[in-house]
């Protein structure tokens, strides 16, 4: 499998809040018109890992792990690829860790990353990833994610779909929740939504 026939791992998490998105991702490259969340999480990014590198793991339960921020990962066997935002890399386990900017829960979306995430993290170590963190930077929460064999299934199903999608060039159904057309990169491409 060539590089460019591995799924995003971004592109996981999309499918989960829109199919769509994912085809436009894949047809469209580049054509989506960037929305102030995405502009403002990019701008955060270098400010939350010099905090995060000065802050204990101990809200991690691994507080004797390494630290790897924005790893390139990519797996030709699993056909996934990414660059999560933390790797903690203990002897007998390894956790990811996203950084959420947003002040809501742990959506279908964020699970579907972390797995993602998590399935390259494992390949990449040897080890393996139990459980993957939200950290949420408006309250500092920390919000675990199990990892579980339920998950993995969701996510080799949803892998499936994408790939039938790329594959037969087709347009996934629009989201059934309209809300989140409102702050969607392509709006202007969904004409039968609005
Ligand atoms: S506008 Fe709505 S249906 Fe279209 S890609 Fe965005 S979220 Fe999906």
């Amino acid at each position: 499998m060539a590089s460019s026939e591995l799924i995003n791992i971004g592109d996981l998490k999309q499918w989960a809040y829109c199919p769509r998105v994912v085809f436009y991702h894949r047809f469209y490259s580049g054509s989506g018109v960037p929305t102030a969340k995405m502009k403002m999480g990019l701008s955060a990014q270098a400010d939350i890992e010099s905090l995060e590198a000065r802050r204990t793991l101990k809200h991690y339960g691994l507080e004797a792990a390494k630290r790897v921020f924005n790893p390139w990962l990519a797996d030709v066997g699993v056909g996934l690829q990414g660059r999560p935002d933390l790797v903690l890399e203990s002897a007998d386990r390894v956790a990811v860790v996203d950084f959420k900017l947003t002040g809501d829960g742990v959506g279908e979306n964020h699970r579907y990353q972390l797995c993602g995430y998590s399935i390259l993290a494992e390949l990449a170590t040897g080890l393996p990833a139990k459980t993957a963190f939200i950290y949420r930077l408006s309250d500092g929460a920390v919000l675990p994610v199990e990892i579980d064999e339920k998950l993995r299934a969701e996510v080799g199903a949803a892998m499936l779909k994408i790939r039938w999608m790329i594959e037969n060039e087709e347009v996934p159904e629009a989201t059934d929740v309209r809300k989140r057309c409102e702050d969607c990169e392509y709006a202007n491409y969904c004409g039968d939504v609005w």
